[in-house]
C-alpha cells in the first residue's frame, strides 16, 4: 500500500512522520481484520446466528444487558469461568451460544464451537493413539470452546472418561460454553461413573453462570403464529417489539 499512501504524502505536503503514522495505523488494522478472519474460520460458528437475530423476548429469564456484558470476555474468560445453557429442543441454546461464540471473536478471543459427541469422539481417537494430551493441550489456544449438546454423549462414548479429562484440564484456567436439554439429572449417562459424574459436575459449576431457558421451542411457537394468521400478538410477546417482524 505504501506507494498509494506516499502519493498522497507527496501531494497533500505530510511531514514524513504523518507519512509513517498512516501506512502504519493501516498495516495494524489490516492484521487485526485479518486476524478476526482467521479466528472466525477456525471457530466453525453456527452459519447466521447472532446476537442481533436472536429475539430476546423470546426468553424473558435471560437478560440481554448481562449477555452483552458476557459477550465482553474479559470478566469470566480470564479465570477460566463457565457458562451453562439448559432448556428444552429449539428454546435457542445453539442459537445463542454461536451467537455469543461471534461476539466474544469480534472482540479479539479465540473460541471454538463443536457439537460434544464430534469432540468426543476425536478425543478417543487422540486417546487410542496416545495422543490424548497433545491433544488437550492443542485445544488450549481457544479461550472458550463450546460444547452443543452434551447430553448426546452415546453410550459408548460415555464409556470413555475423556470428556472428563478435558473438563479437569481446563478447570480453572480456560473456559467453556456447554449446552444441554436436562440441568445434571441426564449427565449420568455421560460419564462412565456416578463419582465421575459428580466429580465434573463440580468443576463445571463451581465458576459458573447458568442460564435456564425453559421456554417452548421457537420454531414451534412461530409455526402456530404462522397458523394463527398475522394480526394476533405473539403469544411469547414480553415486550413491544414481535419476534414476528
Ligand atoms: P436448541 O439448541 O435449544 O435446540 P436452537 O438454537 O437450535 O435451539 O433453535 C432452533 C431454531 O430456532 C434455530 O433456527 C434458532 O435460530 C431459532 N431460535 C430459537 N430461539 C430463538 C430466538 N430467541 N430468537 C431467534 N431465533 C431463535
Ligand atoms: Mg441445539
Amino acid at each position: 500500500m505504501w506507494p498509494q499512501f506516499a502519493e498522497q504524502a507527496d501531494k497533500e505536503g505530510w511531514p514524513a512522520a504523518r507519512f509513517l503514522a498512516a501506512i502504519t495505523e493501516h498495516e495494524l488494522a489490516e492484521r487485526d481484520r485479518r486476524r478476526i478472519e482467521r479466528h472466525l474460520a477456525e471457530a466453525r460458528l453456527l452459519p447466521g446466528k447472532t446476537l442481533d437475530t436472536f429475539a430476546f423476548e423470546a426468553v424473558p429469564m435471560i437478560s440481554k444487558a448481562q449477555v452483552m456484558a458476557i459477550t465482553a470476555g474479559d470478566s469470566w474468560l480470564e479465570k477460566g469461568a463457565n457458562l451453562l445453557l439448559f432448556g428444552p429442543p429449539g428454546g435457542g441454546k445453539s442459537h445463542l451460544a454461536s451467537a455469543i461464540g461471534l461476539a466474544l471473536i469480534e472482540n479479539g478471543w479465540r473460541v471454538l464451537f463443536t457439537r460434544t459427541t464430534d469432540l468426543v469422539q476425536k478425543l478417543q481417537t487422540a486417546r487410542r493413539d496416545l495422543a490424548l494430551e497433545n491433544a488437550l493441550a492443542k485445544l488450549d489456544k481457544f479461550h472458550l470452546l463450546i460444547l452443543d449438546d452434551l447430553a448426546y454423549v452415546t453410550k459408548d462414548q460415555a464409556e470413555t472418561s475423556v470428556l472428563f479429562e478435558l473438563i479437569s484440564a481446563r478447570y480453572e484456567r480456560r473456559s467453556m460454553l456447554i449446552t444441554a436439554n436436562q440441568p445434571f439429572g441426564e449427565w449420568g449417562k455421560v460419564f462412565p461413573d456416578p463419582a465421575m459424574t459428580l466429580a465434573a459436575v463440580d468443576r463445571l459449576v463451581h465458576h459458573a453462570t447458568i442460564f435456564e431457558m425453559n421456554v417452548e421451542s421457537y420454531r414451534r411457537r412461530e409455526a402456530m403464529e404462522r397458523k394463527r394468521g398475522p394480526g394476533r400478538p405473539a403469544s411469547y410477546a414480553t415486550s413491544a417489539n414481535s419476534v414476528a417482524d
